[in-house]
């Protein structure tokens, strides 16, 4: 049986390229998007009650990968990038028929209308999300309510995973703060408070491909709305391995 599906939504979000999501959702509760309905589902009675849950599950497609061949055995992060395992044993965004399922909380639900000559018109429901995991653009293909009583399993166990990643600490250069201290916090970014802990919440999981050594003279790079973040390896005094953000620098995104 083949089966098509139609997206219901897209998702607007702080992540413009897949390096530096989060490997999960949740593990970063200032990654904030907005969930733009499609024009065919974009009806008030289709959201209606959603304002009475906290959580909500979305099925969406990985979309930047559906040209890419799926393989049965993935290396994922969680078992230090050098190991193969079973692709169903893993959340890899590799995987046949590209689907991916997150968790992510719903904090508000927006009717926007744009009022022409006095009367409402165009009405766009916009659901804002935080803890996302999603690459601007992806496709939602449903939504559906989060159910403590039955989502949340007390007794469940995957001990690949038993539980969550270590962070690692994060240290700003003086030029870097410098830099936030100054961004220009525009329509997406609240303060520049809000954006450090954003900047910190991610690089904290550490985005590195997992079998990675560490090289301190090796810069990496990530974007974040319109700003490139730029961040080395280097063990600090007590020999703990830390992230040290160099710079942080406004970047203008062409038009596509
Ligand atoms: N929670 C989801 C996703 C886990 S994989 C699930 O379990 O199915 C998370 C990774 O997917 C992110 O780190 C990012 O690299 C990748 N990703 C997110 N959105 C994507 C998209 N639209 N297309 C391709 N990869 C995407």
């Amino acid at each position: 049986m083949k089966y098509t599906v139609e997206p219901i939504a897209y998702i607007e979000s702080c992540f413009p390229e897949k390096f530096g999501i989060p490997r999960q959702s949740l593990l970063c509760p200032s990654a904030v998007g907005k969930l733009i309905l499609l024009p065919a589902f974009n009806q008030k009675e289709a959201v209606e009650g959603l304002e009475q849950v906290s959580h909500l599950w979305l099925t969406f497609i990985f979309h930047q990968h559906i040209d890419k061949q799926w393989k049965p055995k993935v290396r994922p992060p969680r078992l230090g990038g050098n190991k193969k395992i079973g692709v169903f044993a893993t959340r890899s965004s590799f995987r046949p028929n590209n689907i991916g399922l997150s968790v992510v909380k719903l904090d508000r639900i927006e009717y926007k209308s744009d009022e022409q000559k006095g009367r409402q018109k165009n009405l766009q429901i916009i659901l804002h999300l935080s803890g996302i995991d999603l690459l601007d653009g992806t496709p939602i293909v449903d939504i559906k309510p989060y159910v403590p009583y039955v989502d949340n399993v007390s007794d469940a166990s995957n001990t690949m995973a038993p539980n969550a990643p270590e962070v690692l600490p994060i240290i700003f250069l003086e030029a870097a703060s410098r830099l936030l201290d100054n961004v220009n916090v525009g329509k997406d970014i609240e303060c520049a408070d809000s954006f450090k802990k954003l900047i910190c919440e991610v690089l904290q999981q550490d985005p590195r491909p997992a079998y990675q050594e560490v090289d301190s003279k090796r810069i990496y790079s990530m974007y974040l709305y319109d700003f490139d973040i730029k961040w080395n390896y280097r063990h600090d005094e007590y020999n703990v391995l830390s992230i040290y953000v160099v710079a942080i620098e406004e970047v203008l995104f062409k038009e596509s």
